[in-house]
């Protein structure tokens, strides 16, 4: 199998698979227990906290262990529309996003709308590219939180974090970055960024599922959705203490040599789509790469075959080994057409026919070539048969 789905998740790591296993065994006390074993999980739980922040550039105290990126966006989200209420943001009505967020964000935006607090959607142009002026527009004194994503999930284009910050920040807004697909991929880290809170989440970087973190900016006061004393009350429950150690070793790991696996993964995005363009000129079939007039993400192609449905092209595709996606894994399966394209302007019709490849730190230049040479094929039958 040659597995092209890195956007969707990765495969767990074996440091993370190896530290798990020894939490599971042996901390199995839970880390609020006065008792020595629930201290000895208490020191476990710190130490990853510390080995994570170190990761993300961010304090320990910063940190707040969440199920993942789509809690931790709702952590934000509804921290914000309370408060519209209380502390220092209290009377500012309105929250902003971008037309491209992550769909579990969308939805979370109706939802919003719905209660009352009223959300305005910055717009993108053909490339997937933030509109800074409609941003500069829509951003005022009356909005509480600014909500972007650090890169598309689909496209991979990257948003530009600074400027919105300085936008929302000259505002008196608060600025939250869904980081989901930016950690592991790219050098950013929360420290360098002018984000108020980040969202992350370990599977991204060949963590475990089911963990990850909101990063809150020391100062800010954020109330967390569920009540309790743990996370110092800003997230009650029993921590996920093996998941949060594999999200440590998960992150040391692509901590070590990220740098230079930004570089690989650019080069052989590059190599994969040369290869690409030079197969649809053999073939004269039409090929359209979004977002690549822009700044993206390393390991990240949006592609169009023509008119050819993804569905044709990603189960033929699958049957010769190679494993790629439509869109978001979490719209997959309803046969919508992707919203993010939608925005860029694509019709629904082109909008159902992108096909997303995207590579892991570990890909190699054999995979890409023997995914070409699959593409080549499949692309080769799927034209003859509809001829
Ligand atoms: N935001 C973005 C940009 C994502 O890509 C994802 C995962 N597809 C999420 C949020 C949701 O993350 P999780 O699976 O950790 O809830």
């Amino acid at each position: 199998m040659i597995y092209l789905d890195h956007n969707a998740t990765t495969p767990v790591a074996a440091e993370a698979l190896q530290e798990m296993r020894d939490v599971l065994e042996r901390v199995w006390a839970n880390p609020s227990s006065a008792h020595g074993p629930g201290q000895a999980a208490r020191r476990v739980l710190a130490d990853a906290r510390t080995r994570i922040a170190r990761f993300l550039g961010c304090g320990p105290t910063e940190l707040v262990f969440t199920s993942g990126a789509t809690e931790a966006n709702h952590m934000a989200v509804l921290g914000a529309c309370n408060a519209r209420r209380r502390g220092a943001h209290c009377g500012r009505r309105r929250l902003v996003l971008s037309a491209v967020e992550h769909p579990s964000m969308m939805a979370l935006a109706a939802r919003v709308r719905d209660s009352g607090c009223p959300v305005d959607v910055i717009p993108v142009d053909g490339e997937g590219r933030l509109d800074l002026q409609a941003a500069h527009a829509l951003i005022d004194t009356d909005v509480v939180l600014v909500s972007v994503m650090g890169a598309n999930n689909e496209t991979g284009v990257l948003m530009p974090v600074a400027e919105l910050a300085e936008i929302a920040h000259t505002q008196g807004a608060l600025l939250h970055v869904d980081a989901t697909q930016v950690v592991g991929k790219s050098v950013q880290r929360f420290a360098d960024s002018a984000a108020d809170l980040w969202s992350v989440s370990a599977h991204k970087f060949n963590g475990p599922k089911g963990v990850g973190a909101l990063v809150v900016r020391k100062g800010l006061d954020w109330p967390g959705l569920l009540a309790g004393n743990q996370e110092r009350g800003r997230r009650g429950g029993t921590e996920n203490l093996p998941g949060i150690a594999g999200f440590a070793a998960a992150a040391e790991g692509a901590a070590l040599d990220l740098a230079a696996d930004v570089d690989r993964m650019t080069a052989l995005r590059e190599r994969f789509e040369s290869g690409l363009k030079r197969c649809s000129a053999q073939l004269n079939a039409p090929l359209t790469i979004y977002g690549c007039a822009t700044q993206r993400l390393p390991n990240t192609s949006l592609v169009r075959f023509g008119e050819l449905k993804a569905e044709h092209v990603l189960r033929a595709l699958e049957r010769t080994g190679v494993i790629a996606a439509s869109g978001s894994a979490c719209c997959s399966g309803r046969d919508l057409p992707s919203h993010v394209l939608l925005a860029q302007g694509e019709s629904p019709q082109y909008a159902r026919c992108a096909v997303r490849f995207s590579l892991g730190r570990h890909t190699t230049s054999e995979e890409i070539d023997a995914a070409l040479l699959a593409v080549q094929r499949v692309l080769g039958s799927l034209l003859n048969t509809r001829h």
